[in-house]
């Protein structure tokens, strides 16, 4: 008789799972389209749930002043584009959901406008058209999550009495950026003063503790599991030694973190800057700088702007965002992004920005007068969001699955928009429409569209981000490393910062190490050496088929891996994940390696926002940039559009 070797690796994987505390089965909650399903037991494949320690904590001993049932932001487990909110897409974008609105129910609803998307580009298309048109316009703004503003969202935790926030999507308000005039009024309005951002920063945590930046160097990648730790205030040749890296890795990075000489000494500037557009950093860093292939490792993890990585980010943009290797070449670089204004954010990111903006727009929902100092602490009040008295109305949980105008577009008065919620289809009726959804979507949602125009929206392909928050009962581990930033190239998270929260109004950053405090994690899915577009594409997939579960198993593994030496023990000090997936992350921008070089007005985006009888299109996709300030001029221009079609300007 042949009897079966026993799998080792699945043994190890059993143990290791205790060790990291997988087994831990804490009070969680399964939420199916807002309703609570099931309360505590944590199953294997489930791709939802609240993880922490046994030990009394999140939503159980001590109860939140919120109740998650009623309170988004408190959910955790699998956040962001969460399985039950994108459900209806694939049936969306397959054609199936799409003669709804004609075969479905008559109207229940009027409007007078429709926005589809509660992201921050929807939430200002709402006021713009306020502004314009009187507060008694009746809106209602659709959108397919439990939460409003889009990428915009904030994740809270509890514990111990104290309430931690975290932002599960955009964070900083870009400035000096070039906001354009009506982006920094809206702020201005909302009270935002993001010059005053060095009055709230934490930055004592850093100071106080020494904590620095450094790289995990990973044994699959590397042979062997190392911190490294001192990046930038040691100097460049003592910082590599300690790497786990060959002499010729070495000596290369140690250059090329130095003074470069000209690698390309035959070249005019310009000639240099035309051939670095047509090449990536990889074949920069390779081929021109002639750097080891050994040291490649080392860049892989960069997500570098827009997540273009090393093999597809174009030389000249790395070399435009400060990236090493560059600064013998004598290129004249124009500034086109300070890194150093890449700083004002609210502890839960630009969700604060949506909540300023639902305040102006349901002022029900807020306690009066809010300002930049007592939103972060300002209890929102969801049953607010949807009260037929209410000019306008936000319906959360609620997918569009079709648009379509009664009669033929240049001459129809409305346009029937039909919405999946609670298992049913619905539909309602505005004198306008404006899309502030995915730009993707677009041709699935009106297949009346010119052909040309569907095209161009199919064209870009948006950006897989995942941002997890991880509550952590201490962080004396950070503090013994002394690090407060870990880039880990190889490694699920390929970032790691500690985020010792913005102190404001009365919301107060963490100060001591024995505190609980958020880290930070993020991960850009991509699969190198395939184009562009098609890493997204890989990358949006992974997110979508891996489970909760898994996702924690990475998480836990990594911070064991990365910490252990100091003292970090993932079992117990883990109190709460929180993993927010964006596979439709960053809006898609064009780069010189992958996108043909257009005039302006003939690029997919511009091509593809065109207005199309009384629906006209918003979101940061139709700015081609993935910023809060294109959002909301995006939204002003869809609104703009709208009037300027019915002679109302
Ligand atoms: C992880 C991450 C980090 C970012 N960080 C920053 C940052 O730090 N600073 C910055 O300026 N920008 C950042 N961005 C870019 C961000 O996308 C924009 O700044 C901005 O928030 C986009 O707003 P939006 O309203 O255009 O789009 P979204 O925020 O995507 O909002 C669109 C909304 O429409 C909804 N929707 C789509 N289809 C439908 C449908 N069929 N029915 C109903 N609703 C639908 C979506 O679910 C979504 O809620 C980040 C983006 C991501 C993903």
């Amino acid at each position: 008789m042949i009897i079966p070797p026993k799998n080792p690796k699945a043994e190890n994987r059993k143990a290791l799972e205790k060790r990291l505390g997988m087994h831990r089965n804490i009070a969680r909650r399964d939420f199916l389209n807002g309703a609570a399903l099931a309360i505590a037991g944590v199953s294997a494949n489930n791709t939802f749930g609240t993880v922490g320690s046994n030990q009394p904590s999140l939503s159980t001993a001590s109860a939140a002043p919120q109740d998650a049932e009623k309170y988004p932001p408190l959910r955790s487990g699998l956040r962001g584009q969460y399985p039950e909110a994108v459900q209806d897409f694939e049936s969306l974008r397959s054609g199936k959901l799409t003669q709804l609105a004609a075969a479905g129910p008559d109207p229940g609803e009027d409007y007078d406008l429709v926005i589809v998307g509660g992201g921050i580009s929807g939430l200002s298309a709402a006021h713009f058209y306020r502004s314009a048109m009187g507060a008694a316009q009746k809106i209602l703004i659709l959108d397919n999550h439990d939460d409003f503003g889009g990428h915009a969202k904030r994740n809270e935790f509890y514990h111990d009495g104290r309430t931690y926030v975290g932002f599960g999507g955009t964070w900083s308000i870009a400035t000096p950026f070039p906001y354009s005039y009506t982006a920094k009024s809206l702020l201005k309005e909302l009270g935002i003063e993001v010059e005053r951002y060095s009055e709230f920063v934490n930055r004592d945590l850093e100071e106080k503790y020494t904590l620095g930046s450094a790289i995990f160097f990973d044994k699959e990648h590397f042979g062997e599991d190392r911190l490294v730790t001192g990046r930038g205030r040691t100097p460049w040749k003592t910082y590599f030694e300690k790497a786990p890296l060959g002499e010729a890795a070495r000596r290369d990075l140690v250059r090329l973190h130095g003074k470069n000489p000209d690698y390309m000494p035959e070249m005019s500037v310009d000639e240099k800057r035309a051939r670095l557009a047509r090449m990536s950093y990889q074949q920069f860093l390779l081929d021109v700088a002639k750097m080891s292939p050994d040291a490649l490792p080392v860049f892989l993890g960069n997500g570098g702007r827009n997540n273009k990585r090393v093999d597809t980010m174009p030389a000249l943009e790395a070399a435009q965002h400060g990236a090493v290797g560059f600064n013998g070449l004598g290129l004249k670089l124009e500034e086109n992004f300070n890194e150093g204004s890449f700083l004002f954010h609210f502890p839960d990111g630009n969700a604060s920005i949506a909540r300023l903006l639902v305040g102006k727009l349901i002022p029900g929902a807020l306690p009066e007068k809010q300002s930049m100092n007592t939103i972060v602490q300002a209890p929102l009040d969801y049953a607010r969001l949807d009260e037929a008295s209410s000019a306008v109305r936000i319906r959360l949980s609620a997918t569009v699955v079709r648009v379509q105008h009664q009669g033929e577009p240049e001459k129809a008065q409305t346009v029937l928009v039909a919405y999946r919620k609670g298992g049913a289809t619905h539909v309602a009726r505005g004198k306008h429409c404006i899309l502030a959804c995915y730009n993707g979507l677009i041709p699935a949602l009106l297949p009346e569209l010119p052909v040309r125009q569907k095209e161009a929206l199919a064209y870009p392909v948006k950006v897989p981000m995942m941002y997890t928050n991880v509550l952590l009962r201490r962080w004396s581990a950070f503090q013994k490393l002394g690090v407060a930033v870990i880039d880990a190239p190889g490694m699920y998270h390929t970032e790691c910062t500690l985020d010792p929260g913005t102190t404001l109004g009365n919301y107060r950053g963490v100060t001591t190490p024995e505190e609980p405090i958020l880290l930070h994690l993020m991960r850009n899915p991509n699969k190198p050496g395939l184009p562009r577009k098609e890493q997204n594409r890989a990358g949006q997939q992974e997110l979508l088929t891996m489970t909760f579960r898994e996702f924690e198993f990475q998480i836990r593994s990594q911070l064991d891996r990365m910490l252990g030496p100091g003292g970090f023990n993932a079992a117990d000090d883990i109190l709460a994940i929180t993993v927010n997936r964006w596979p439709l992350g960053y809006a898609y921008t064009y780069d010189t390696l992958s996108d043909p070089d257009l005039p302006p007005e003939q690029r997919p985006h511009v091509l593809g926002r065109q207005r199309f009888g009384q629906i006209t299109i918003a979101n940061a996709d139709s700015g081609a940039a993935a910023f809060t300030n294109q959002a909301i001029d995006e939204a002003h221009r869809a609104v703009q559009e709208l009037l300027v079609h019915e002679g109302l300007t």
